[in-house]
């Protein structure tokens, strides 16, 4: 059985987190003389909730796991670089990941002076569980995944993660940021049975609130409390916990926007790969499309002066001559599909 606790760095299994005021005092009182606030200006002169609990009961709500498997972060990134900086000791251990993806990954770990080895996907962006398990070595603390898979959109095989679940004796990072998107379910299930599991979620991508800065990961009791104990004591704002449960208590109109979205998706790459475009359209299962479009550079630059900004993939593992097109409006897909066909 692996122990979650055998993998975490020596330093941080041994560190005493900081300790805030609000951290300290639970139970009701009405003068807080503890945490050298203003008095005046409420409610924002008082310190955000550090643990965020009421988010996580909604959050708790919607998906259906108990708050302990929760940790809310600045973002998904916050979790990208908190779990290298909890598990990984710097020159001495890795992270394994896949190319193309996310280039975050890459970035946290050498931030963190963590090598990250790449293993290239199979050919249509497929997940081979055997490249990953055969590149892991005794030092690769975690494997990142990303699924729905950011540049190529599509959702990585269940089979083949679960393989690597099973067999990787570290952790796997799911990265679900665009799970929303996909008619496969999430991951999230998979909690149960496997401790080394971290699904990463957000609210940047189909709820509609990427300015606010916040991300979920889920996880077993033991990985969330070591990332409790190492964020900042109050990483996650008042206004941005107030606006998260704005938005999740609105989940009819997120289905909507949802719904729009897919549509539109079918639409452009449909447009995409006909006469006159003709280019060749990854299947995504995402709020992107991936194309190839020949010179990439050419018509990035084209695209530009027309004001339209897409994301150039031309240098990128697997994506030569791609570009990444987000899905917008009704009005602004339009407005691409006509500068493309100009
Ligand atoms: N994961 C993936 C796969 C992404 O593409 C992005 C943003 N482009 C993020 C995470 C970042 O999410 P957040 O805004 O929650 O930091």
């Amino acid at each position: 059985m692996l122990n979650i606790n055998d993998l975490i760095r020596s330093s941080i299994r041994a560190m005493k987190p900081y300790s805030s005021a609000r951290n300290e005092f639970h139970g009701e009182a009405s003068i807080f003389l503890d945490a050298n606030e203003n008095p005046w200006n409420p409610p924002y002169n008082r310190y955000p909730d550090p643990l965020q609990r009421e988010l996580k009961g909604r959050i708790s709500e919607l998906k259906d796991i108990s708050p302990e498997h929760i940790f809310i972060g600045n973002g998904s990134d916050e979790a990208i670089d908190l779990v290298i900086r909890a598990f990984c000791e710097p020159s001495i251990d890795n992270i394994v990941t896949i190319t193309p993806s996310y280039g975050m990954y890459e970035v946290a770990a050498e931030m963190n002076n963590v090598k990250c080895v790449k293993v290239e996907l199979d050919p249509g962006f497929k997940l081979n569980a055997d490249a990953i398990l055969n590149t892991v070595d005794e030092h690769t603390k975690a494997v990142y995944l990303c699924s729905p898979n950011n540049p190529s959109g599509n959702v990585l095989n269940r089979e083949e993660i679960y393989r690597i679940l099973k067999y990787f004796r570290g952790l796997v990072v799911v990265d679900e940021a665009y799970i929303d998107f996909a008619t496969s379910p999430s991951l999230l299930d998979g909690l149960v049975g496997f401790p080394n599991l971290i699904v990463f979620q957000t609210l940047s991508k189909a709820w509609g609130a990427a300015a606010i800065r916040l991300g979920m990961a889920f996880a077993s009791p033991e990985i969330i409390a070591v990332l409790n104990k190492m964020k900042y004591p109050y990483n996650v704002s008042r206004l941005t916990q107030e606006y998260a449960l704005k938005v999740l208590s609105n989940v009819e109109e997120m289905q909507r926007q949802l719904k729009l979205i897919r549509s539109e998706r079918e639409r452009v790459a449909d447009a995409l790969s006909r006469p006159p475009l003709s280019y060749k359209v990854y299947p995504s299962d995402s709020n992107f499309i991936l194309t190839e479009v020949g010179d990439a550079n050419k018509l990035y630059a084209k695209l530009v002066k027309q004001g339209i900004v897409v994301r150039n993939r031309n240098s990128i593992t697997l994506c030569q001559g791609c570009i990444r097109i987000t899905i917008g409006t009704p009005e602004e897909n339009d407005a691409l599909l006509a500068a493309l066909s100009s």
